[in-house]
C-alpha cells in the first residue's frame, strides 16, 4: 500500500445543479489521456459518495502532489449563470464531503486536508478549505 499524507479537495468545475457521474468523469478524463476517472471519490448533488479510482492506485487530480494522496471531488464549482468559481455545495454535499474526509482521515491518521488551489493556479475546489 502506498503511503497517504494529504486528502485533496477538488470539484467538477460544472455549473450548479448539473448533475455529474463517475462515468461522466471517466469519459472527460479519458478524452485527457488518463487511464481512468482521475478521483478516488465523487460527492453527489445529493451528497452520496462514490469510488472512482481505488486508494491504492495512484490518482490524477493534482500534479507533484497525487503519489501520496487520495483526491476527493465534489460535483459543481460554478455559478449556473456566470460561469464563475462559487461555492456550489448542497447541505447534502457539505455532509458528504465532510463524512468521506473523516473516514479518510481515520484509516490515515495524521492525513493533512487540502483545497487543490494550495498547489496550483486554480479556484478549485471553489471553497475555502477551512469551510470544509
Ligand atoms: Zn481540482
Amino acid at each position: 500500500m502506498r503511503k497517504i499524507d494529504k486528502i485533496i479537495v477538488h470539484c467538477t468545475a460544472t455549473p450548479e445543479g448539473r448533475a455529474v457521474t463517475v462515468e461522466d468523469i471517466r469519459r472527460w478524463h479519458l478524452q485527457r489521456g488518463f487511464r481512468t476517472i482521475g478521483y478516488h471519490y465523487v460527492v453527489y448533488l445529493d451528497g452520496t459518495v462514490h469510488p472512482g479510482r481505488p486508494e491504492d492506485e495512484i490518482g490524477a487530480h493534482c500534479l507533484g502532489q497525487n503519489g501520496n494522496s487520495i483526491g476527493v471531488c465534489y460535483v459543481g464549482g460554478l455559478d449556473k449563470k456566470s460561469l464563475l468559481p462559487k461555492d456550489t455545495r448542497t447541505e447534502a454535499q457539505k455532509e458528504g464531503l465532510r463524512e468521506i474526509v473523516a473516514r479518510l482521515q481515520r484509516k490515515y491518521p495524521g492525513v493533512s486536508v487540502h483545497g487543490h488551489r494550495e498547489f496550483a493556479a486554480k479556484a478549485c475546489p471553489c471553497f475555502d478549505i477551512k469551510d470544509l
